[in-house]
């Protein structure tokens, strides 16, 4: 009798009873197998690259399953919350092709059964569950300070004991119901603890879907479960939103398995049937030699703003996340090259256990790949898509030049061997900046590349000659290299380079460096495109005034 009064004393405004939650969320009804995955970041603002990751492997686990994925907002740390976070992340995940069946899809407003989906809106339903553990005698009001506890912490580092609130550290499971109730009513302070059936030197054996079977020892921690500010701590939360939103799949971080021992008690305590989970390795990255976490604070690609920023095609980075989630994803890529990415099946047992390594120069291979296969007027679209908010200049540039822009987008693209220059939009500009006399003319001297056997003076030289020689409208490639090696020869240059290597005095140089001098003049770079392509796009006027401007 006393612990019922305990229990209306702490939470005296609740009148429910678990059953009533359990009935009001039933067992979904979806076929055999169907994963329900959910997504469940707290809203602070920072979006890693590890929140893609795993709400990626969560969201293609369901989707392939017939199942459900959802987006759960955990915002009980209310200190840490960054306004429009919730907003942000929505749209983030939408951009990476990802769309929730359910869950938040506003910072106010929410689709779906099994809501709330924002933690904050469940406080009654956290406090139900918590009032009947204290009613049940699992549970039990905890009045230690900030000081006392630390107190406790410190004895038991001098004496080599586990940190914590456990057996006769824990004073506050041996108050009695009376004691803590005339606490209550005298106004101390309080937070609401489990009363942990574990007992230290029993084992609990584990199976988790990626790191295998593994086996921990019993929480005997006697965790807090409800907060002073009346709020539940993530265990809790956790326990109570993944049975009642029947989630059959927790996959998160494996920064959370350390915790696995307490939330598998919570779920056998709150008699709830536990789910199965799979925790995911922590992106790495290789920092000369030595693998650590991708970190907030040193790597600009922890960020999901970054890719967006330097103008990754989202379905890029997909690409690569599904690289790192299951090395099998190249070979399917390379036999299925332009099927499309959401018919790979995922597979958690072929998942690394350990560290992924976050490799850049691997997703830039992956992104020019897949920018390589876009067709023209979609380079140009998702160019200027970026362009508009990331580089106002050129996105002007290339929409008052858009026919020009899409043959300079469509350079190769039809050959045996497609030119692979863009990894990202942010690429696109030292590429391109030639064809436009606004960007070109800004360059100087020292800007221009020449073939290193090739002097600026000698350029000049040669383009005096072929500026008045060469022939715009000569039909096609061949015919204009043809023409320049005529051009080359009688200036002096070599078109045979054993010939050049036998006898080098006789020579002002190959042939390469008259091509050289003529890309100089027209692109100031030395590696470019096909010449010719580059002087049919750029018109007969423009190749002219370019080489006058040069000599
Ligand atoms: N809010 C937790 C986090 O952001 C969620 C972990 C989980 O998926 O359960 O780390």
């Amino acid at each position: 009798m006393s612990l019922e009064k305990l229990a209306d004393i702490l939470f005296p405004e609740i009148g429910k009873t678990p059953e009533y939650y359990l009935e009001k969320y039933p067992k979904r009804n979806l076929k055999e197998g169907a994963v329900v995955g959910r997504y469940a970041p707290s809203p602070t603002g920072f979006q890693h690259i590890g929140g893609v990751f795993a709400a990626l492997i969560n969201e293609r686990l369901a989707k392939q399953s017939e199942g459900i994925f959802f987006l759960r907002i955990e915002d009980t740390d209310q200190k840490r919350e960054v306004e429009g976070a919730i907003e942000d992340t929505i749209a983030t995940m939408k951009n990476f092709g990802m769309n929730f069946d359910e869950g938040m899809t506003g910072e106010h407003s929410e689709i779906g059964n099994y809501g709330p989906y924002r933690q904050s809106l469940r406080k009654e339903i956290y406090s139900t569950f918590a009032k009947d553990l204290v009613k049940r005698g699992l549970a039990y009001p905890c009045f230690c300070t900030p000081e006392e506890l630390n107190a406790v912490r410190e004895k038991q580092m001098a004496e080599k004991i586990t940190p914590g609130y456990h057996g006769e550290f824990a004073t506050c499971r041996n108050l009695s119901t009376e004691e803590a109730i005339k606490r209550i009513e005298a106004g101390d302070k309080y937070i609401v603890r489990l009363k942990s059936p574990g007992n230290i030197n029993n084992r609990v054996e584990f199976h988790d879907l990626i790191k295998g079977d593994i086996s921990f020892p019993e929480n005997d921690q006697d965790i807090v479960i409800v907060k002073s500010d009346g709020l539940p701590t993530y265990h809790f939360a956790h326990a109570i939103d993944d049975a009642l939103m029947r989630t059959t799949h927790v996959i998160r971080g494996e920064e959370w398995l350390s915790s696995l021992p307490i939330h598998v008690q919570l779920f056998d305590v709150l008699g709830f049937d536990r789910p199965n989970y799979a925790h995911i390795p922590t992106i790495m990255k290789n920092d000369n030699g030595s693998k650590r976490k991708l970190s907030k604070r040193k790597d600009a690609e922890a960020a999901v703003s970054y890719y967006r920023e330097v103008g990754y095609p989202t379905e890029a980075v997909v690409e690569y996340l599904l690289n790192i989630i299951n090395s099998t994803y190249e070979d399917w890529r390379a036999e299925n090259p332009t099927t499309d990415y959401h018919e790979f099946p995922v597979a958690l047992e072929k998942m690394s256990k350990s560290g992924a390594l976050f490799d850049i120069v691997k997703l830039n291979d992956v992104s020019k790949e897949l920018i390589c296969k876009m067709k023209a007027d979609k380079v140009y679209e998702s160019y200027i898509a970026w362009a508009k908010d990331f580089d106002k200049e050129m996105y002007d540039l290339v929409t008052s030049n858009e026919s020009m822009s899409k043959e300079i987008f469509n350079i190769d693209k039809d050959g045996p061997k497609p030119r692979k220059d863009f990894a990202k939009w942010e690429d696109v500009k030292e590429k391109i900046f030639y064809f436009f006399d606004e960007l070109f003319n800004k360059e100087s001297d020292e800007n221009i590349e020449l073939p290193k056997t090739l002097s600026l003076e000698a350029a000049k030289e040669i383009i005096n000659v072929y500026a008045d020689k060469f022939t715009f409208n000569i039909g096609s490639q061949e015919d204009w290299f043809e023409e320049l090696k005529e051009i080359g020869t009688e200036l002096g240059y070599c078109t045979n380079r054993k010939e050049f290597k036998a006898n080098p005095e006789n020579y002002k140089g190959m042939i390469s460096d008259v091509a050289g001098a003529v890309r100089a003049a027209l692109t100031h770079r030395s590696n470019t495109p096909d010449l010719y392509t580059i002087m049919q796009i750029m018109g007969e006027e423009k190749v002219k005034s370019r080489f006058k401007n040069f000599i």
